[in-house]
């Protein structure tokens, strides 16, 4: 057994998620780190926020690996008064380096949407929207899949709200109840770009986050396809896993002394969902 440094352990997630197939709006790779350090213990999580760097502290984690970037645009400060600023200092006081994996995981093989559909029990048949430098054909964005046997969507939202991680929202369902889902076409985080993409694969429903009011009325009224509004956390953190199993297996390759974790603190900004009455005033 060896311990790797993060020179390493970055090399072999680079290998994993490419940076240069981030879109180029993206701000990839490590954010602040040795890679002279030696890496012991990784942590993964969805988003780089105070609560997960001071779990990295509390559990002695040489590096976090999250989804989406800490910073995403240009910046001229890390102190500590801003909150990005005090993750930065948290980080670098523990020895503690950052690595982020976003558009680069979103499209991988398996990538963000392999796992939610991995969570969800779904056979996945292909990439929603191709890559088009893939000769195989099996990386993009979002995922169809197809269900073992078919059920009603009314069944398939309590299934997606079974198997997926709790969180405030839960799950938001657009569409008729008794209408049968066979194919179902996924985008872990948000995916209100990819309607067109979805139509085109004649999927019966199309679960991914941030879903608004009017793009989700239009599709509704345009018919047949059906939506499933999940929390965007939610739709991400299956990858922690199924990326922390990914280095695991490289660790034991390599004969690695490495530890890799998974945060189960979920850092999906709402934090309570009420109902409220209907508008004549009976309970809903
Ligand atoms: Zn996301």
């Amino acid at each position: 057994m060896c311990v790797p440094r993060l020179s390493e352990v970055i090399a072999a997630l680079d290998a994993l998620w490419p940076p240069e197939r981030a879109e180029k709006w993206d701000a990839v790779g490590t954010v602040c780190g040795d890679p002279d350090a030696e890496v012991r213990r990784v942590l993964f999580a969805v988003d780089p926020v105070q609560e997960i760097a001071d779990q990295a502290v509390e559990l002695g984690a040489d590096l976090i690996v999250t989804h989406h970037p800490l910073y995403l645009r240009g910046t001229t400060t890390v102190a500590a008064g801003h909150f990005k600023g005090r993750v930065v200092h948290t980080l670098i006081k523990h020895d503690i380096a950052l690595h982020v994996a976003h558009t680069n995981a979103d499209t991988a093989d398996p990538g963000v949407s392999d796992a939610l559909a991995g969570a969800l029990d779904l056979r996945v048949c292909g990439p929603l929207v191709p890559d088009a430098s893939d000769p195989a054909g099996r990386r993009g964005l979002g995922r169809v899949c197809e269900l073992d046997h078919p059920m009603t969507l009314r069944e398939f939202g309590a299934h997606a709200a079974a198997r997926l991680p709790a969180t405030a929202q839960g799950l938001r369902v657009a569409g008729d109840p008794d209408a049968p889902v066979r194919t179902v076409a996924v985008s872990g985080g948000s995916g209100d770009s990819l309607f067109d993409a979805v139509r085109a694969s004649g999927a019966d429903v199309f679960l991914t986050a941030d879903l608004r009011h009017h793009p989700v009325s239009e599709v509704v009224q345009h018919g047949p396809l059906a939506l499933v509004d999940a929390a965007h956390w939610a739709t991400e953190w299956p990858w922690c896993e199924q990326a922390a199993a990914q280095l695991d297996e490289i660790s034991d390759r390599h004969g690695w002394d490495l530890r890799v974790h998974v945060s189960k603190t979920v850092t999906d900004p709402w934090s309570a969902h009420h109902t409220s009455p209907s508008i004549d005033g009976a309970p809903n």
